[in-house]
């Protein structure tokens, strides 16, 4: 089994290196990663500048591929010029920070995983849900069961799965559940600061949890200390919106 690794954070970070060792039980990995942080870039491309690509090692040994692009880059070049056999799974993380409720829309964790469905592969996103002292051994091992499930099993096309851990030792984990996703986003607003030369900028802050009503919902399954699977998709479109809007005088 061939297996593309990406994320968000970077090549060098702690999650991807945590992933990417795992999934060694499962096939051959190929790691293409950004080669600096871009968290937050959501499914940018890079079109008005080249794509520098070169070997990154850890540890004194060859590790992958470092890009100068965003996740949804790295996963097309992985596949269409760097990886001599097209994947059979594509994962993307493992993101420090829960990619959950509407937060998906601006994570490049999630994008990388959903440019690995636009291009036909089943494709899983992981995040462990804490900005804080970071325990990825459970997250990496429920990658890998879920990775073997996946080989096993079928993923509709244009269907992605997307996975968020709570940061707890694994023997209080009290299960996995199949959520939605939650219907809430982060609460944010600016701080309003003096630069040295007296100039104000602002600095994006916020509340990143939410309340959510929705028992059913992946916000409130990392809460109750669950794993959260939630199925993900990319076609947009409102299709309960189609004929009322048909009705509208558009003419
Ligand atoms: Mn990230």
């Amino acid at each position: 089994m061939e297996i593309l690794i990406t994320n968000d954070d970077g090549i060098y970070a702690e999650g991807i290196y945590a992933l990417a060792c795992a999934m060694k039980k499962v096939g051959n990995v190929t790691v293409v990663a950004p080669d600096t942080q871009r968290s937050a870039v959501g499914h940018a491309i890079t079109i008005t500048d080249p794509l520098r690509v070169t070997p990154a090692n850890r540890n004194g040994k060859f590790f992958g591929y470092a890009a100068s692009g965003t996740p949804a880059d790295c996963v097309k070049l992985g596949i269409k010029a760097i990886m001599k056999k097209r994947p059979d799974l594509v994962v993307s993380g493992i993101n420090l920070g829960g990619n959950q409720a509407y937060n998906i829309l601006y994570s490049g964790t999630v994008s990388g995983a959903t440019e690995g469905a636009l291009l036909g592969i089943p494709s899983m996103a992981v995040s462990l849900d804490t900005f804080k002292n970071p325990d990825f051994g459970p997250s990496a091992e429920f990658a890998v069961k879920l990775a073997r499930q996946m080989a096993r099993r079928s993923v509709p096309p244009g269907t992605l799965l997307n996975v968020n851990l709570p940061n707890i030792p694994a023997r209080k984990i009290k299960g996995v559940r199949v959520t939605n996703q939650s219907r809430t986003c982060f609460n944010d607003w600016f701080d309003k600061r003096t630069d040295p030369h007296g100039n104000t900028y602002y600095w994006m802050t916020g509340d990143f949890k939410p309340k959510d009503a929705d028992k059913a919902s992946d916000l409130n399954a990392l809460l109750a200390g669950y794993v959260s699977v939630t199925p993900i998709q990319f076609d947009l479109t409102d299709y309960k919106f189609i004929s009322e809007l048909e009705s509208w005088d558009l003419a």
